[in-house]
């Protein structure tokens, strides 16, 4: 009997021992998966681009988590999203989906609930149409004062892996987190962008120009690459407006503002310099290369056609200098705005040229130098 009793009495000891072992080891995985979670969420709240913390959430989570797909939708009625996100990698973009409205989100979350579970094939085409084999998945509403702004997909191949009847806390948690880090990002890049943008066009505005001319030109002495400046002035513009209206003069300068940026390469600065004229930056851009630019500008804006709000069609032709600075090797360059001044004022010099022989042309001017009389500093404003 007492034989029997020590025997129990160690089979209990080596039960309760693998009990106190696997115990042990869950406590140490679930310490693992919380120190993971907090790692992203310290990189979630670091992050103040939207372009970033999309790629934390679309690669990074994916690799992290072992998930096989990641999606988002975020609510953008504005297009404010769209703007930020216009060089973000196709591979990205092509797993995120900006919705003009909110009907899709209130269809997906009548309830503002977390949901988990099985894939239904409908929602699987929606949140991953381009990934058949998910048949799992964690569906994240991202709520900000209670509207719905957004929602994050963490889709598995396993069928087990997110379950109906699992707690998800964390998750939840994770999407508050989240629903935050977007705001803020969409917030303060949108503020940094209508400081440099000018509203009307969408080119950037006369101070963010005064600000890159000046550090165009300490870039050209420091890579000893030419910098070419375009100005840019509508012919007889007040004609449109006293023709047309105000109105369509506006939709005019629209669309010129997008025409300039479509010729342009990425690393060049289109800005709008005040009413109807234009200035632009070609970096690296040697004289030959500006001419083409220009003249490519002026076919371009003369042969498109305009309408005016009634949609009655007219063209519009343009006049253009530009001006090319050269930087000087044996010279070490000293003022880079007065530089920059100089390089604005040649420009301007040649546009007054092509206005007076008769407009719709390009003219050029040389750049000046620095000289200790020359006192051009008027059209950099900054
Ligand atoms: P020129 O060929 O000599 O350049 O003639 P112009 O009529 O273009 O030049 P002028 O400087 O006399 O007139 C510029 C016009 O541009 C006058 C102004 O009403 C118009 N303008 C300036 N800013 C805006 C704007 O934001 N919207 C609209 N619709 N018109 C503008
Ligand atoms: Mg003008
Ligand atoms: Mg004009």
């Amino acid at each position: 009997m007492q034989n029997m009793d020590k025997k129990s009495l160690e089979s209990d000891n080596i039960e309760l021992k693998r009990a106190l072992r696997l115990t042990a080891k869950k406590i140490e995985h679930n310490e693992t998966i919380l120190k993971r979670f907090f790692d992203v969420e310290l990189r979630l709240l670091a992050c103040n681009k939207l372009s970033d913390l999309l790629d934390l959430l679309l690669n990074h989570f994916k690799e992290t988590f072992r998930l096989s797909a990641v999606s988002v939708f975020l609510f953008d009625p504005e297009q404010i999203a769209l703007d930020l996100l216009d060089e973000i990698p196709a591979t990205d973009r092509s797993r995120i989906r900006l919705e003009p409205d909110q009907r899709l989100l209130r269809q997906l979350y009548p309830d503002h609930r977390l949901k988990a579970g099985e894939i239904d094939q409908n929602i699987r085409n929606i949140i991953f149409p381009d990934n058949p084999y998910i048949l799992s998945v964690a569906m994240l509403p991202l709520i900000r004062q209670n509207c719905l702004i957004g929602s994050l997909h963490f889709g598995a191949q396993d069928i087990h892996r997110y379950t109906v009847d699992y707690r998800y806390d964390y998750l939840a948690h994770l999407s508050s987190v989240i629903s935050v880090c977007i705001e803020n990002c969409v917030n303060h890049e949108n503020l940094q962008r209508l400081s440099i943008i000018d509203m009307l066009t969408g080119a950037h505005n006369r101070r963010a120009f005064d600000i890159e001319i000046v550090r165009e030109i300490t870039r050209s002495d420091r890579t000893h690459e030419p910098l070419s400046c375009l100005f840019i002035d509508l012919d007889f513009f007040k004609k449109v407006n006293d023709t047309y209206g105000h109105q369509t003069g506006d939709r005019v300068l629209r669309t010129i503002g997008q025409l300039l940026k479509q010729q342009l390469r990425k690393t060049d600065l289109v800005a709008r310099f005040g009413g109807e004229e234009f200035s632009i930056l070609l970096p690296g851009c040697a004289k030959e290369q500006a001419a083409s630019v220009a003249e490519n500008i002026r076919q371009k804006i003369a042969t498109q056609i305009y309408r005016s709000v009634e949609g009655t069609p007219f063209r519009i032709t343009t006049s253009l200098g530009y001006s090319t600075y050269l930087p000087d090797q044996t010279q070490c360059a000293k003022n880079q705005k007065k530089q920059a001044s100089l390089l604005l004022h040649s420009s301007d010099e040649a546009l007054y040229e092509a206005k007076r022989l008769g407009r719709n042309r390009l003219c050029y001017k040389a750049c000046a130098k620095p000289s200790p009389s020359s006192s051009i500093t008027e059209l950099i404003t900054n």
